[in-house]
């Protein structure tokens, strides 16, 4: 279990760097109980285990201000991510500490662990740079109503008070950012990770004085007595109850208690190594209560849920399921059990009856335009869990600013037609700069700035490398083609887009500002480089002029086909630089060094007839209806040979223009030792037999 907590645990131990171990916290919550479910393993507090192939974290498309509100599981696990990605993260929490509701778990005797991950991501914090803001409430919310109305309750008297006593104010000394000033600060995003708020059950008498929520109970450490009610019997209740029933050290961190509570013989003495348990007085009575008809902790862990029920049980608690709650008054809590009435007679009563999503900000913050996230509670309290809090936010993050996620595009897309401009990122907004449709297999992305020569501008910038990340991402998109709207192919970089890169990179320290502007180069050649990334072949279908940048772009793709009036140019040592984000490391490789010098040290302009010549085009036609005609045809032969291997072909010829030929063949063989006997490789055999075209899954 610890290396799946964390791979690095040897590396990270040997090198002392143990406060950077992503410690196992012991819950089996997605090893053990996935296992024994059939399901894959995982791990709760790393779910990239087992999914590595599958969770990848690659480099942000650029260095945007990301907020996240809530410091808890599923908002530590984002903004580390977002972080490590290279994204500009601020985490606000309105408590004094990170963790959310871990702070609370911790608490439980058995959960003391749960301590470690927070300092797992209290580290990571620190390695990643997220900007940590604690004691800072973000927005101004309406306080909660705390009436309840429960207009079918059967019990309701005239004037019956269903208000809690527990109160949700937060510590006045805590700062507040308004929504306006997280738009001033050039946040465009903000993820919402501000968990859950307990659910007060329509019971009446619930304002009673001794009524108690599991926070008052766990976090605030309000006293309660000798004999207690616990509503609920999920996770929280049966925590609850374990804290109310131990006094003194927790038997976790006790050997000695822990062993005799359990009945282990350390001396062997005994036979199997086992000895009558000797269990503690109880310091309370209690009532688990829930209900649902059925065994009271059903839902519990597969592997764990046992223990607990056992430890209950073990304390003489009271399990009673199938329970309607008539009132609480002085005289306790009056209950209904299979079909009898009871009061129990008790001090206290906790409420542990689940969790509301505590998200009023989402309205606020779209009203200010901000592109809002939902993640962990704050998003479905509904079976929360860390599990599912942790592996949201991990997904948000390596997803954020990608196009739509591959379990969105459709599964075949042969007769599916997506409207240009109907593709979606981030699941709201359609393309700004570019028209993106997915026909037959073939994805088509197109430059669409006709008014402004297909100038590529910040967002054609970031919508470029979002495009080819959901061309690589959308198993029904086999190949690409990547073509231009209006008169012209590209007339490159957007020299607008530069002049106000000043701004974007400006800081008083001068090294820093270079640092800006190194990772901004950085960025948009990442762009680029998302073509060759991604496993579909690219087909660049050029037509009119393509100057600048636009060759950078067009060297990326597989293949460059043109029309007649095509023309090209290194454009960059006209405006007194040094092409920087491809050029002149690519294009050597397609039409060989003299001839690339040539073009980029005169920014001599060349014409379609002598691009052919030189080998940067495969093909010329005589019109762009002829090219985006053409094109289209080699990309249907393509579409229809096995995607596996195709992608095979590409993975192994982009290897290949890097490496030696030696390197390349040992690769191609351990490459085939793994995909070679494929449904693909039959299917084609069946088929060839058959005399009938192969048919191919995606
Ligand atoms: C006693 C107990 C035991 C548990 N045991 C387990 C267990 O064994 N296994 C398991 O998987 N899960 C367990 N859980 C559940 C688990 O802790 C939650 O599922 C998880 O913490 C949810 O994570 P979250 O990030 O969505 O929200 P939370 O952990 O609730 O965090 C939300 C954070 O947002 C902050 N916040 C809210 N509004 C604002 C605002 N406006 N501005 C700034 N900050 C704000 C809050 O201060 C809080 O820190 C337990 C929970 C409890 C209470
Ligand atoms: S799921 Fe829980 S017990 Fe299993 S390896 Fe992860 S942290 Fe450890």
């Amino acid at each position: 279990r610890p290396f799946l907590a964390d791979p690095l645990f040897v590396q990270k131990a040997a090198a002392g760097k143990a406060d950077e171990i992503n410690t196992c916290i012991g819950c089996n919550q997605a090893c053990l109980d996935h296992t024994f479910a059939g399901k894959v393993t995982s791990c709760l507090v790393n779910p990239r285990a087992c999914h590595e192939t599958l969770i990848n974290i690659t480099p942000a498309p650029s260095r945007e201000r990301i907020a996240v509100v809530g410091a808890g599981p599923a908002g530590l696990s984002f903004a580390t991510t977002a972080a490590q990605r290279g994204f500009d993260v601020t985490l606000f929490d309105a408590a004094t500490e990170i963790g959310g509701q871990f702070n609370i778990a911790k608490q439980v005797p058995g959960k003391e662990e749960f301590f470690e991950t927070l300092r797992y991501f209290g580290k990571q914090i620190e390695l990643t740079g997220v900007t940590l803001q604690l004691k800072t409430k973000v927005g101004v919310i309406a306080s909660r109503p705390n009436r309840v109305s429960i207009p079918h309750a059967e019990h309701e008297p005239c004037g019956a008070d269903f208000s809690p006593p527990w109160s949700t104010e937060v510590d006045p000394t805590t700062s507040r950012v308004s929504i306006e000033e997280l738009v001033s600060r050039g946040f465009k995003q903000v993820v919402l990770a501000t968990g859950v708020t307990p659910r007060t059950p329509p019971i009446e008498g619930i304002g009673h004085a001794k009524v108690l929520s599991y926070l008052d109970v766990l976090r605030d450490k309000k006293p309660v007595g000798k004999t207690v009610a616990l509503i609920g019997a999920g996770g929280i209740g049966f925590d609850t109850a374990e804290y109310l029933l131990h006094e003194g050290t927790s038997p976790s961190l006790d050997k000695a208690k822990f062993f005799a509570e359990w009945g282990v013989d350390t001396s062997y003495a005994e036979r199997g190594g086992l000895t009558p348990a000797h269990i503690d007085k109880s310091p309370r009575k209690i009532y688990l209560l829930q209900r649902k008809t059925g065994k009271v902790g059903d839902g519990l862990g597969k592997t764990t849920g046992w223990i607990h029920r056992t430890s209950l049980k073990n304390r003489h608690v009271e399990m009673l399921a199938g329970v309607t709650y008539r009132r609480i008054d002085d005289a306790g809590l009056h209950i209904t059990v299979n079909g009898e009435e009871r009061t129990l007679v008790v001090d206290n009563v906790v409420i542990c009856a689940g969790q509301e999503p505590q998200r009023e900000l989402q309205a606020e913050l779209q009203a200010a335009g901000l592109q809002v996230h939902l993640i962990g509670g704050a998003d479905e309290a509904a079976e929360l869990d860390a599990k599912r809090a942790i592996k949201q936010g991990l997904e948000l993050a390596v997803a954020l600013a990608a196009a739509p996620k591959a379990a969105d595009a459709p599964a075949s897309a042969a007769c599916v037609t997506i409207a240009a401009g109907s593709i979606q990122k981030n699941g709201t907004t359609p393309f700004e700069t570019l028209t993106v449709s997915l026909v037959d297999h073939i994805a088509t992305i197109r430059l669409n700035r006709p008014d402004k020569a297909n100038a590529m501008n910040l967002a054609m910038w970031h919508e470029i490398c979002q495009a080819f990340q959901w061309v690589d991402a959308t198993p029904g998109a086999r190949v690409a083609i990547l073509e231009g709207e209006g008169k012209l192919f590209t007339s490159g970089i957007d020299l607008q887009m530069m002049m106000g890169m000043g701004d974007q990179i400006q800081n008083d320290c001068e090294a820093r500002t270079r640092e800006n502007l190194r990772q901004v180069i950085l960025d948009l050649q990442d762009t680029l480089t998302s073509l060759e990334r991604c496993r579909k072949p690219v087909l660049a279908a050029i037509h009119g002029a393509c100057i600048g940048g636009g060759i950078d772009l067009i060297c990326c793709a597989d293949m460059r086909y043109c029309s007649a009036d095509a023309s090209f140019c290194i454009k960059e040592i006209d405006i007194g630089m040094t092409a920087d984000v491809g050029t002149l490391q690519r294009l050597p490789k397609l039409i060989g060094e003299g001839m690339a010098r040539e073009l980029a040290y005169t920014a001599r302009k060349f014409d379609a007839s002598e691009a052919l010549q030189m080998k940067l085009v495969n093909r010329v036609f005589d019109t762009r209806e002829a090219l985006l005609k053409g094109v289209r045809e080699i990309a249907t032969t393509i579409a229809a040979k096995s995607p596996l291997s195709i992608r095979g072909v590409k993975e192994m010829i982009s290897y290949a223009r890097d490496h030696t030929v030696a390197d390349g063949l040992n690769y191609v063989a351990t490459w085939n030792a793994a995909m070679l006997l494929s449904n693909d490789l039959q299917e084609a055999m069946m088929a060839n037999m058959g005399k009938r075209p192969p048919e191919f899954k995606d």
